[in-house]
């Protein structure tokens, strides 16, 4: 007669008896544990998510840089300029991926830098592409960077993300594209390099400039330096385009210092009235990067410079209402939810977009000010019978003075 221990159920994948599982799970012929279901979970996600997410190098025939910018356009409101350049960029960068290996000329690789003040739509520029695209993309921040062997993230880090983004497929995580966030904050600090060592900046402009240039590196799958044990993957970087953006704050100054040193290297009076003086951004040049603290090999590596346009209060209210994805627009779907119509007046607007203004956030001050007007209607009307929500220009100005009030009483 069987023993009382071998007649214990036991799962049928990985043989934990039942009183080492949690839970222990019937079928006809078996059992199954919680750990098996889970992994078989994760199996069922992995297969199913590579089979669905097909990542292709080549753009339909259909497509060409004026259909890029048009897809932008529906999502970003403004910067013309700047679409245009990246909507070349990213087409040349689908050329370049497949180009004949055996040919003389070889097309090289057209990394951008995007300049503009904070808010204006360079991430959402750099994200409304990836959506674009079928190829894998990440956005990192360089501030987490630091060189090799000091506390932070190796820049290979960002190849780490990439291969996650694509699930492990190092082929995929080849052709991507990478969205380097506030490169400005690695600028080398102050003009003399040899006085201290500047662990944050030079040092880590160094390591990127390999990456950008195009290198083989040793990637640990996982990221960081926490699974010393992991299997290292192979990426060579020559095909990832890699987009770089940054406030660059003061840039403006020095734009605006060598054009007047430059004064009398104008041609006629007339030229040097056609500056405008409330955009210098306008006029960036390779050498005022220089002058902020990029070394010149980078610059080098990104030749696509383009700069983004301060967002006016039209920019600001097309913004609010046009995109595809506009906040107002998100806000009536929220309210709809409930049953409820949101309405809100032209004036009420004009209020949100001045305040906004005031702020200096560019456009990212509008989802802060809205979150202030909407919040306790958000939290009170979906609890009470009513069908609509009239935003004027007077209850603007009464939420945004109640809360001014409340922050001059936490003062
Ligand atoms: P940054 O230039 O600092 O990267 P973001 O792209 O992150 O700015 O913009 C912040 C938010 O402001 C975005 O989520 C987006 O909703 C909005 N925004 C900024 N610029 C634009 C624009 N030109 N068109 C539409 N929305 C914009």
């Amino acid at each position: 007669m069987a023993s009382k221990k071998e007649q214990e159920p036991s799962c049928s994948f990985c043989g934990r008896k039942k009183r080492d599982t949690q839970l222990l799970i019937s079928g006809i012929e078996g059992h199954i544990c919680e750990n098996c279901v889970q992994q078989a979970q994760q199996i069922i996600d992995e297969e199913l998510f590579q089979k669905q997410r097909k990542f292709q190098f080549n753009l339909p025939q259909t497509i060409k840089p004026v259909e890029i910018k048009r897809f932008l356009d529906e999502y970003v409101v403004g910067q013309d300029e700047a679409k245009k350049y990246l909507s070349v960029a990213v087409y040349n960068h689908y050329k370049r991926l497949n180009q004949s290996k055996n040919d003389d000329v070889e097309i090289e690789k057209s990394n951008i830098l995007m300049v503009g003040q904070t808010g204006t739509g360079k991430t959402l520029l750099a994200r409304t592409i990836a959506k674009f695209l079928n190829v894998p993309f990440t956005i990192v921040d360089a501030t987490v960077f630091t060189e090799a062997g000091y506390v932070g993230e190796d820049v290979e880090s960002i190849l780490s993300r990439l291969l996650q983004v694509c699930n492990y497929d190092v082929n995929a995580a080849q052709h991507g594209i990478v969205y380097i966030d506030e490169i400005d904050k690695i600028a080398r600090k102050g003009d003399n390099p040899s006085i201290t060592r500047d662990v944050s900046g030079e040092g880590v402009q160094q390591a990127l400039l390999k990456l950008l240039e195009g290198t083989e590196v040793l990637v640990p799958p996982y990221g960081g330096r926490k699974h010393p044990e992991q299997k290292m993957v192979k990426v060579d970087t020559s095909n990832i385009l890699f987009i770089c953006g940054g406030a660059f704050e003061g840039i403006d100054r020095i734009i605006a210092a060598r054009m007047n040193q430059n004064k009398v290297g104008f041609k006629k009076r007339s030229e040097r009235e056609h500056v405008d003086t409330t955009n210098f951004l306008k006029y960036l040049a390779p050498h005022d990067l220089r002058a902020y603290g990029l070394i010149p090999e980078l610059i080098g590596r990104l030749p696509v410079l383009v700069h983004l346009d301060p967002l006016d209060a039209s920019a600001l209210r097309a913004i609010l209402t046009e995109p595809k994805n506009a906040l107002l627009k998100q806000y009536k779907k929220i309210f709809k939810a409930d049953g409820i119509q949101l309405i809100i007046d032209d004036d009420a607007i004009d209020y949100i977009v001045q305040k906004a203004i005031d702020y200096k956030l560019g456009a990212r001050g509008l989802r802060s000010i809205c979150e202030t007007i909407m919040n306790d209607s958000m939290f009170e009307l979906p609890s009470k019978p009513v069908k609509q929500f009239h935003v004027t220009r007077e209850f603007v100005e009464k939420r945004m003075d109640k809360v001014a009030e409340k922050r001059l009483r936490a003062a």
